[in-house]
């Protein structure tokens, strides 16, 4: 079962925010993101080893990966996905997609940036990714990022 872009815009998590302070409040949890993750990816939130297909793994909960019982490798669970090779958290990422996701109108990268602590070419970096997100309907990342995303 794929979980889609529209999962988080209308997703039965009864509580999705319906404005910024409370959208800050509901992605402020790195724990909770992660779960919320999870459960948009994985049916039942039960892990599956984007390596080798494997769903027997091993939570660490230090490092917050999984350790894939069948190859041995860790995967967290940005691995495979738009939110692969970022060094921005999820408490970064859900939101910026949370507000893409509702259409804010008026929001500018350089705002955005100021909103989630980053810089102006990092959003740019992440709309990127986001947009794609919203073409495919799918956190799967498809094609690997032409450029790098900057610190
Ligand atoms: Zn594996």
């Amino acid at each position: 079962m794929q979980r889609t872009m529209k999962s988080l815009a209308c997703k039965p998590h009864a509580e999705v925010p319906a404005d910024l302070v409370s959208a800050i409040d509901y992605f402020g949890d790195p724990q909770f993101c992660q779960q919320l993750v999870a459960s948009l990816r994985w049916a039942d939130s039960t892990p599956v080893c984007p390596l080798c297909g494997c769903n027997q793994s091993y939570y660490c909960s230090t490092r917050r990966v999984w350790k894939c019982k069948d190859c041995a490798k860790q995967f967290s669970v940005k691995l495979g996905t738009i939110f692969e090779d970022s060094h921005l958290t999820l408490q970064q990422w859900l939101p910026a997609l949370w507000m893409m996701a509702k259409g804010t109108r008026g929001l500018s990268s350089r705002k955005l940036a100021l909103l989630l602590g980053t810089t102006h070419r990092t959003i740019w970096f992440m709309q990127h990714r986001i947009r794609l997100t919203m073409r495919t309907d799918s956190f799967k990342r498809t094609a690997p990022a032409k450029r790098s995303e900057a610190a």
